[in-house]
């Protein structure tokens, strides 16, 4: 099966620069876009990640993190610009379950089966995981849990990847969450890969100019060690030897032999140039 993606556009998020970038000392902060994905297929539906709950949610996570949405950025209205309403979904699938990930996913009857990584749910509830989890959210998949074919679990750190349909897989992320995963996507102008929130800045983290080639940057928000989540990320740039990289929190590039080749000057250089002056300060 060949998919077409049709990108959600579900509000932004503003945080305090620190919460992403390691070793950040100044106090900044920065704006950027929440989005999930609509791919379909013949009359396959299928939803990647619904981000937040509310606007007034994101207040949970503390550091002034504050929610922008207006009625057009809400998952139903995103999903109606392409003529889908929540029961015509066939699957939706997590990255992973932070509060800007799963946040409207109650949207969709238990005839939708939500798709999720088991080790992610596991976290969700581990008491480990802090305010990003919001109870609203994670009860609503317990209910799932109990609801024969509304959730599907998969095991990717003992899979190695799992397909969801055919053209459409999971493979564990590595990176960010415990639990988190990235979803594979063929398309007619090739390989897709959505790689939730490992990557938050392409240009920061993927383009730096003093980085050696193939190098990538961590972001400071991860609960792996750094050399898991540098790992991750490296392997990333390695999913195909040409893909798109769809990130949650920045816009697509082309991705060829490890290197960003196109889209990257589209990224966010606006809200990110303001941290390059600090770069080299940054511990990678
Ligand atoms: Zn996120």
């Amino acid at each position: 099966m060949k998919w077409t993606v049709h990108t959600l556009d579900l509000g932004e998020v503003e945080l305090n620069t620190r919460r992403l970038i390691p070793n950040e000392q100044k106090i900044d902060r920065m704006t950027f876009p929440v989005q999930g994905w609509l791919l379909t297929s013949g009359d396959t539906r299928v939803v990647i990640d619904t981000g937040f709950r509310s606007p007034e949610i994101l207040k949970r996570i503390g550091d002034a993190a504050t929610g922008i949405e207006t009625p057009e950025q809400r998952l139903s209205a995103q999903l109606a610009r392409h003529g889908v309403q929540a029961q015509d979904v066939h699957y939706v699938l997590h990255t992973h379950l932070h509060i800007d990930h799963a946040g409207q996913t109650d949207l969709f009857p238990m005839s939708t089966t939500v798709v999720i990584n088991r080790r992610e749910l596991e976290y969700a509830v581990s008491g480990l995981s802090g305010p990003s989890y919001p109870p609203e959210d994670i009860k609503h998949l317990i209910d799932r849990l109990h609801s024969p074919g509304a959730l599907w679990l998969l095991d990717l750190e003992g899979t190695g990847g799992e397909q969801i349909l055919p053209g459409l897989r999971c493979v564990a992320a590595g990176g960010h969450t415990e639990g988190s995963m990235i979803v594979i996507a063929e398309t007619e102008a090739g390989t897709v890969c959505f790689s939730g929130d490992l990557v938050y800045s392409v240009r920061h983290q993927l383009m730096s100019p003093t980085t050696l080639r193939n190098d990538v940057i961590v972001t400071s928000n991860h609960v792996v060690s750094r050399r898991s989540e540098k790992i991750a990320l490296k392997r990333l740039m390695q999913t195909a030897p040409r893909f798109f990289l769809y990130p949650s929190h920045d816009w697509p590039v082309l991705v060829e032999d490890g290197r960003v080749t196109e889209g990257g000057e589209k990224t966010l250089r606006a809200t990110m140039g303001r941290c390059f002056c600090s770069i080299g300060e940054i511990t990678q």
